[in-house]
């Protein structure tokens, strides 16, 4: 079969190798769609500060059960699936409280340990997660994401009747606002300083849509949710300024949840935390519950994705993919790979 290795940044190199057997306890996956996202781009340019080189990526995937192990008993051939890319030591004071996705020594597939960029691979039972049959092997290739959306909401508690402020419309952002209304969110509002984002934002079904380089944060936020604001801030784009936003324009009381990942440190102002009682959450990947509810949006038409899928490439032109992310910069949201 097939194999993507990333051999050094930004050199992928194409191997073929012996398809996987599965173990007793493992799911073999015909895989069908692999997403791109932000931490690959990473790798790509050799800026992830935890992962090393050669890797195979790919951790947003999707496809269909080829065969199974003798002690698998959830699974069977022709099922679609995607799975839980997190490898834990179940050990640890996270693994033994509940927290598999924060373990002490958590390797995520496609990063510390082998992705799925080839066109069979073995996941453990456990980690494998059933796909509704109706759903697009596109789609499904996007609940990694989405459960990354649906965990970091899940910080502040329930987002019903909640208003919502995201900052940040990229792929993540622009998921975050849409499981916000999805999970009833009394009203959602997405930031960006790129129209283009914020007008995908619209097509995804975001209505208030606010450019911060035009317009004044703290004014947007008392007209959109009035005098009371915003009861959760999301803060989906790891720079110092939008840190900073979430804590200026956060009433008393407010949560914020730390989802963008931060290159350098960010100098905020701590003394508006300690006077407003800010709740400050950070958020890291997810838990397996949060794939079964971001299933359940996506199922439910709750969000919509297609607007989102900016690209597709076939699997031999993983390199085009990359290239392609870089000339667009903003144009490009999610780009998948298909086998
Ligand atoms: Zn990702
Ligand atoms: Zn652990």
């Amino acid at each position: 079969m097939r194999q993507a290795v990333m051999t050094a940044p930004g050199e992928i190199e194409y191997r073929e190798v012996e398809t996987p057997v599965p173990d007793e306890r493992e799911v073999l996956i015909r895989v069908r769609n692999i997403g791109v996202c932000g931490s690959d781009v990473h790798v790509y340019h050799g800026v992830h500060p935890f992962t090393s080189y050669p890797v195979v990526q790919g951790h947003e995937v999707s496809g269909e059960v080829e065969s199974v192990g003798g002690s698998v008993q959830r699974f069977s051939t022709g099922e679609k699936v995607t799975f839980v890319p997190q490898l834990v030591c179940g050990k640890c004071y996270p693994c033994r409280h509940g927290m598999h996705h924060v373990c002490d020594s958590l390797k995520v597939m496609g990063f510390q340990a082998p992705g799925a960029a080839q066109d069979y691979f073995a996941v453990p039972e456990d980690l494998t997660i059933k796909l509704p049959d109706e759903m697009s092997f596109e789609h499904g290739a996007m609940i990694e994401p989405m459960a990354v959306a649906v965990h970091a909401l899940g910080r502040a508690g329930d987002i019903a009747d909640r208003r919502v402020l995201v900052l940040g419309a990229g792929p993540i952002g622009n998921l975050v606002a849409q499981c916000a209304r999805g999970l009833g969110a009394a009203a959602v509002m997405i930031t960006d300083l790129s129209d283009v984002r914020l007008n995908r934002a619209r097509e995804c079904g975001i209505a208030c849509t606010v450019n911060a380089l035009h317009e004044d944060l703290g004014t947007a936020v008392g007209r959109h949710f009035g005098p009371d604001k915003a009861d959760v801030i999301l803060e989906c784009v790891g720079v110092e300024e939008a840190i900073a936003d979430a804590i200026t324009v956060a009433r008393k009381g407010s949560d914020i949840i730390v989802v963008g990942v931060f290159g350098s440190k960010p100098a905020v102002d701590l003394s508006l935390v300690q006077d407003r009682e800010l709740n400050l959450h950070g958020s890291l990947m997810y838990q397996h519950h949060d794939y079964t509810k971001a299933i359940e949006l996506v199922n439910g038409g709750a969000v919509s994705l297609d607007a989102l899928i900016t690209d597709t490439f076939a699997f031999d032109r993983y390199h085009e993919a990359y290239r392609h992310i870089e000339e667009s910069a903003d144009r490009s949201l999610k780009v998948m790979i298909e086998l």
